[in-house]
């Protein structure tokens, strides 16, 4: 008896677990073009929840998710510098 198949009898699916960390949740609009990824992302938020499905279903990702992708991308990148405060907020 190993720790997998304790886990399996536990109903457990780990695939499913890994898949969830690996891709970020996405989300599209039955009506839309594209599908989105970003929590921030205003098309995506505007989605009603009528026309809300889960899954990107092969829609390229939206322009505004790309953005903010990007600039998440490059404000981790960025060193911090003690002691200067983030501009806004
Ligand atoms: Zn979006």
């Amino acid at each position: 008896m190993n720790h997998l198949s304790l886990l399996r009898r536990a109903g457990y699916d780990m695939r499913a677990d890994l898949t969830a960390v690996r891709h970020r949740a996405a989300w599209y609009s039955a009506k839309g073009p594209v599908h989105h990824n970003h929590p921030r992302c205003m098309k995506g938020a505007l989605i009603g929840l009528k026309n809300r499905r889960p899954g990107d279903r092969g829609k390229p990702l939206c322009s505004e998710c790309q953005v903010l992708e990007r600039d998440r991308r490059l404000t981790a990148a960025r060193p911090r510098v003690p002691g200067v405060e983030e501009p806004g907020g």
